[in-house]
């Protein structure tokens, strides 16, 4: 077991662009990815033995994945600019995650980024008064910086998953070359999804075999 290199990550999202991706069927949320926006983020590219996934390749993808999780205003479509961002945002979230779980020394790019979106605009709810409902929380923006503001929501996430309390329960999927980071909602959980853990326990089945076939055979 060990952390999937983000580079070769990266890699592999640039190739699912491409016509090299071999297709694969998204896998189911992560643990924690309910949680975390940034981890649901970080979680959208998808890497296994079967393929890759990239659930927010396009800007169509993207504006598709950010609405479902309403945090696109409804009627605004990502542009491919914007796109890249939310793509530099996960690069940046997936790094900064592998060094927490791999307690080493993050990328100074990956902070950059993650420091740009939160200091881009203003995150904070405004106070509102209104006559039917007096004062009340208004999270209203201009929409021209829909982007922004939505990158620094997913941003101040970040921040709170990598140092409030669930930093020490990130993991890196322990199946074999699978890209996905979860939170250990139970201190057992070792895998992203049930189709990692049947994949490990059905390769841990087959070594078990082949050793009992080899030693029938001595
Ligand atoms: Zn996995």
């Amino acid at each position: 077991m060990g952390l999937f290199d983000v580079r070769e990550a990266n890699k592999a999202s640039r190739e699912a662009q491409g016509f090299t991706m071999r297709p694969m069927t998204a896998l189911p949320p992560a643990p924690g990815d309910d949680l975390h926006p940034a981890l649901e983020l970080a979680n959208t590219l998808q890497t296994t033995p079967a393929g890759t996934a990239d659930l927010i390749a396009n800007p169509e993808s993207a504006t598709a994945w950010l609405s479902q999780r309403e945090l696109l205003t409804e009627g605004i479509s990502l542009g491919r600019p914007c796109a890249t961002r939310l793509l530099d945002l996960r690069d940046a979230v997936r790094a900064l995650l592998a060094g927490v779980i791999g307690q080493q020394q993050p990328p100074e790019t990956a902070l950059a980024v993650v420091n740009a979106a939160l200091i881009a605009v203003p995150t904070a709810d405004l106070l509102a008064w209104d006559t039917g409902r007096g004062l009340h929380r208004s999270a209203r923006h201009p929409l021209d910086r829909a982007t922004a503001h939505l990158l620094a929501v997913i941003a101040v996430d970040a921040v709170d998953l990598l140092t409030g309390p669930d930093a020490a329960k990130l993991a890196a999927c322990g199946a074999p070359r699978c890209s996905r980071f979860l939170l250990r909602t139970h201190a057992a959980r070792q895998w992203c999804s049930v189709r990692c853990g049947d994949r490990v326990r059905a390769a841990r089945a087959y070594a078990r075999r082949g050793m009992s076939t080899g030693a029938r055979t001595l």
